[in-house]
């Protein structure tokens, strides 16, 4: 017979113990008797259904029927049995909750020694680890770094740098125009840029000096690939614009980097060249890393620099006075000096690589070298 909640009539402190007593009994036993959820719902229901469970029926027949003088104390009883049943309730879902689910964390177990499955580390491409290496350099001596657009109007391409109409840069041998222009005046036709010397104009048309920058990215020119062409490669081009700036400044300043970046004992040297956007200008040569600039090696003229103890490496000069017309600066007040260098190059040069084309024909097992 299962347990049904009598009616009182005698609600003496005796006569409630004894029905609390037989209550609390039945429920220890229909405890016990749960042996799955299903069971479970059903017992949590029978006693603690809204509608007709057992804790309603003891409040209805119980608190309710009770004689005014015993209220208290009953009210007292019934909130007490309502919390032990509620308790009750949760220990028995919690034991046959624990049962079953041991059996599944065992089952689930995860021995967190085993080795995980490792995905492969990438790594910086050396193109970019070198321009980064260039970038930190320069970094350290208070240039910050302006980026701009790969496909560049023959404006700032050409134009504002102080090339004439008819230079040879100008002519498709070298440049790489975007097709279907023609019906555009020269100076809005698009082209993938040649140098990153764009980058300073549009660099200068926005800030006013003093301005210390440098633009890395990716040039491009219409050359056939061989082991030293490519008809894509990067720059890093560096720009400063302030008062007072003196061809010293410019010679200081790039012995500095070529030291910090190829090493303490390399020596600069710098040769009368022509650029358009700069004058005077200047190629600058580092002693050969290779042969320490002696010109030989292994008893032999040394192949890296020819024998000459000489590398050519980058070009600079003091900013054309012309180029400030087209940026609204001063070239009474102002003047500075300009310097652009291949990545790749260098970076041929630091890590001893023998074809340009190493870089872009993606080669993990030329890349992995530099992880
Ligand atoms: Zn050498």
């Amino acid at each position: 017979m299962p347990y049904s909640v009598p009616k009182l009539t005698d609600f003496s402190s005796a006569a409630l113990d004894a029905a609390a007593g037989e209550l609390l009994f039945a429920l220890e036993q229909e405890s016990s008797a749960v042996s799955s959820e299903n069971d479970w719902k059903n017992f949590r229901d029978r006693w603690m259904a809204r509608k007709n469970g057992v804790l309603t029926q003891v409040n209805d027949l119980w608190l309710k029927a009770a004689p005014k003088d015993a209220k208290r104390e009953v009210g007292q009883r019934v909130n007490e049995l309502k919390a032990k049943v509620e308790r009750s309730v949760d220990a028995t879902l919690a034991r046959i909750q624990g049962g079953p689910s041991s059996a599944r964390l065992a089952d689930e177990r995860v021995d967190v020694t085993l080795p995980g499955i490792r995905r492969p580390l990438g790594a910086q491409h050396p193109v970019i680890k070198t321009m980064n290496e260039i970038i930190g350099v320069f970094r350290n001596l208070g240039y910050s770094v302006e980026e701009g657009p790969e496909i560049e109007t023959d404006y700032y391409n050409f134009e504002a740098l102080n090339f004439p109409p008819n230079h040879p840069a100008r002519d498709t041998q070298d440049t790489l125009f975007i097709a279907g222009q023609d019906s555009k005046p020269l100076r809005d036709r698009l082209l993938l840029r040649t140098h990153t010397s764009p980058v300073q104009i549009r660099t200068m048309e926005k800030m006013k000096p003093p301005v210390r920058v440098i633009c890395p990215g990716k040039v491009h020119r219409n050359d056939a690939p061989d082991a030293t062409h490519s008809p894509i490669f990067h720059q890093v081009e560096g720009l400063a614009v302030d008062t007072n700036i003196t061809f010293c400044d410019l010679k200081g300043t790039l012995d500095h980097a070529m030291k910090a970046l190829f090493g303490s004992s390399v020596k600069t040297r710098f040769y009368p060249s022509f650029f358009p956007f700069t004058e005077p200008s200047a190629d600058v040569q580092i002693s050969c890393i290779f042969c320490g600039g002696t010109g030989t090696r292994d008893g032999g003229p040394c192949r890296n620099c020819k024998a000459s103890g000489w590398i050519e490496l980058l070009g600079c000069g003091m900013v054309d006075p012309n180029v400030y017309g087209f940026v609204d600066y001063d070239p009474k007040k102002v003047s500075g000096f300009a310097f652009g260098m291949g990545v790749e190059r260098i970076a041929i040069l630091k890590y001893g690589v023998d074809d340009i084309q190493l870089f872009f024909n993606g080669d993990v097992r030329f890349l992995e070298q530099f992880a």
